[in-house]
């Protein structure tokens, strides 16, 4: 299959590498100019696996302004607020045929996408790999080949031909895919996942299994993760997972499968740049107010992490 990556950060480029690798061809696409520089400098990218075995990979890389090919599956890997930019600037190759995929963290994405491709073109999803970009020109796949897991499905709920395919070369790819029948539910369901782990590591600026050790974890996660299932039972969102599951696979990831990450929106933060936790936590709030519900805890750690961004950029 022929696709555009758009986005090369950490989670386009493990994407990418390991469906190329599968046989596909695979063009990245990426705005960041140092990152461009250092991998067209090097002839390629350094990938590491969980730090180690670092070597060099080479891949296709343009900017949205010198791409012009006709690629089967658009795949997106964007943070949220680079998004509406990118689909801006990479307007002139979009068309009827091809289609558009994505499993970026959060909520508001597919709003966007939807101004550019119908509905029956746009497979949704959440990944559960976790990846690390140290710096331009470098990707750390977190996790042994095979590691993690991610869940898709079609905006329309009904897999076609094009979705069956993309699933098979993700298997391939060994990204462990999933293909589920809710699509509002299963992204929902990764948005309150994350909307606890990434963004109470990120307050305290500690690692996952900090939290997950910590004898109060299950106190904090709860609270969260009642509120956005309260909201989500008023607006008719069925999640993928009970509550019960939700905590239990909290525990899982922080304690068991990945206790020294950090998550993505750490990884931000320390790099002084935008998190996503308006589309995370914020989403979960600003859902709430529709259906008045006031999310309280929601609300306040979204202005912590916004806290903890603000006193970083001032240090
Ligand atoms: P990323 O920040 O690594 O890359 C996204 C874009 O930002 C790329 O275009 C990249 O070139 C650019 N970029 C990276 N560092 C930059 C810097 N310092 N200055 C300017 N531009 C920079 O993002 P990601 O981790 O690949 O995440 C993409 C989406 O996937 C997000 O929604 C994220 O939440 C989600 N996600 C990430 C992970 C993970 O482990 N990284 C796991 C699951 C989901």
């Amino acid at each position: 299959m022929k696709f555009a990556m758009i986005g090369a950060g950490a989670m386009g480029l493990r994407y990418g590498i390991l469906l190329q690798e599968a046989g596909n061809d695979v063009t990245f696409i990426d705005t960041w100019q140092p990152h461009i520089d250092k991998i067209r400098e090097q002839g390629g990218v350094y990938v590491m696996r969980d730090h180690k075995d670092r070597h060099l990979t080479k891949i296709k890389l343009e900017t949205p302004e010198t791409y012009d090919d006709d690629p089967d599956m658009l795949i997106f890997f964007t943070k949220q607020m680079q998004l509406e930019d990118y689909l801006k600037r990479c307007e002139h190759f979009f068309n009827d045929r091809q289609y558009a995929f994505t499993c970026m963290n959060g909520m508001g994405h597919i709003e966007k996408l939807q101004k550019y491709f119908a509905d029956d073109k746009i497979i949704g999803g959440t990944a559960l790999i976790a990846t690390v970009l140290p710096g331009p020109g470098e990707v750390d796949f977190m996790g042994k080949r095979g590691a993690g897991m991610m869940n898709m499905c079609p905006l329309n709920e009904k897999p076609d031909d094009m979705c069956y395919q993309l699933f098979n070369e993700l298997k391939k790819a060994q990204m462990n895919p999933t293909l589920t029948n809710d699509f509002t539910g299963t992204l929902m369901t990764k948005v309150i996942f994350n909307s606890v782990i990434n963004t109470i590591c990120t307050m305290f600026e500690i690692p996952m299994g900090e939290f997950g050790n910590f004898k109060g974890a299950y106190q904090m996660g709860r609270q969260l993760i009642d509120e956005a299932y309260d909201i989500c039972a008023r607006a008719g969102i069925h999640l993928v997972s009970t509550r019960d599951e939700e905590m239990a696979a909290l525990d899982h990831n922080t304690r068991i499968d990945m206790p020294l990450h950090y998550p993505s929106m750490y990884q931000d933060m320390i790099k002084d740049r935008p998190t996503e936790v308006d589309y995370i936590n914020g989403y979960i709030a600003n859902l709430g107010r529709k259906y008045h519900y006031e999310a309280a805890t929601h609300l306040f750690v979204t202005q912590a992490v916004h806290l903890a961004e603000y006193h970083r950029q001032n240090e």
